[in-house]
């Protein structure tokens, strides 16, 4: 959901999607689509959905448009708030679909106007928004919803010709704020968040088989060499660091957009990170492998300080093999990313590892 859409739409125009848009339901529709579109044809047919308007005020309508992207969102809640906010006139905000815990799916802009979801005016031009019932802080996504979303991507790819991959198939997190400040669109929203599975929403989306216009990229993410050592990059806000490699262990802290830690190994999509002295599991979705040289503690336990020198407090410690990963250092100190902050410990009880 967004609260600071970018619309700048007109108002003008009342609804008049279902005709072009959808459809569907019309004998002499699916006749049409058959025939003067095999490759539609071939594809999986559009999942079931249901329609309820957003109010004319909160999109701006367009003819057929050349489509580029599906945004993923969520909700921050149910999918009954999403729709009521999206048909209220003052709320200047919608998107092409919402989909409920049960997997049910409402469109409530059709799919040739311009939802107001991006916060980006010029991915709202050129994209569908998919609200998705959860939150971004803890997820909630339901196996039901993240079928029912897959089988509409799928669907939405194949008709439009949009590539299914992570080029084109993006979190809201992933729009560029307009004015190049960052991302999550103007609002710098973060949603869908950490807990929206993308290998497996993706590996879903890819299930139904090719179609489309674009390549059929693999899932994204889980970057390789489990097992072996990896500087491994933040790519959202916030990200959960667990006790184990699934969303069912507890939280042991968080990291954050552009911090790097090294991960020693995975399991599945989830990889084991020295983090504060301890170890923890992120979701590789959210990391991305970069080229660093971190500091390997040769001490049997170092400090870690809150500046660098022995007058700072020392807000943890390093064990002897830990790796840690510098973005910066003072004289002998190196100031390195440890359980979520900016630390520093002395590099003198450590060696350089090139990853
Ligand atoms: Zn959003």
């Amino acid at each position: 959901m967004d609260s600071t859409s970018g619309g700048k739409g007109t108002r003008r125009g009342a609804w008049r999607g279902r005709a072009l848009g959808q459809g569907m339901t019309l004998a002499g529709a699916i006749v049409f689509v058959a025939f003067a579109c095999p490759r539609t044809a071939l594809a999986t047919p559009k999942p079931p959905t249901s329609w309820v308007p957003a109010a004319s005020s909160n999109y701006t309508p367009s003819g057929p448009r050349h489509l580029q992207y599906v945004v993923i969102h969520d909700i921050e809640g149910g999918a009954s708030g999403a729709i009521a906010h999206m048909a209220n006139p003052s709320s200047h905000v919608s998107a092409h679909y919402v989909i409920g815990y049960e997997g049910h799916i409402t469109q409530m802009v059709a799919d040739h106007n311009i939802a107001w979801h991006a916060g980006n005016w010029s991915v709202n031009t050129k994209s569908i928004g998919i609200e998705h019932a959860g939150f971004a802080a803890h997820g909630g996504f339901t196996e039901a919803e993240y079928h029912a979303s897959a089988a509409l991507v799928r669907w939405l790819c194949d008709t439009y010709h949009i590539p299914k991959d992570r080029h084109h198939i993006i979190a809201h997190a992933e729009v560029p704020d307009p004015d190049g400040s960052g991302f999550g669109g103007s609002g710098h929203h973060w949603d869908p968040g950490p807990h929206w599975n993308w290998p497996h929403f993706m590996s879903l989306v890819l299930a139904g088989g090719g179609g489309g216009g674009g390549s059929v990229a693999p899932p994204p993410a889980p970057p390789s060499s489990s097992g072996s050592l990896a500087a491994m990059k933040v790519t959202v806000p916030n990200l959960n660091v667990r006790s184990g490699p699934s969303t069912a262990n507890g939280i042991v802290g968080g990291v954050h957009d552009g911090q790097v830690y090294v991960s020693m190994a995975a399991s599945g999509a989830w990889r084991k990170v020295w983090f504060n002295g301890h170890t923890g599991w992120c979701h590789g979705g959210y990391l991305t492998h970069v080229h660093a040289t971190a500091r390997k503690v040769t001490a049997d336990a170092l400090n870690v300080r809150s500046g660098p020198s022995t007058g700072f407090a020392i807000q943890g410690q390093a064990h002897h093999g830990e790796l840690y990963v510098p973005l910066g250092s003072s004289g002998a100190w190196q100031h390195i990313w440890f359980g979520g902050a900016a630390r520093w410990f002395h590099g003198g009880y450590t060696s350089g590892v090139g990853l």
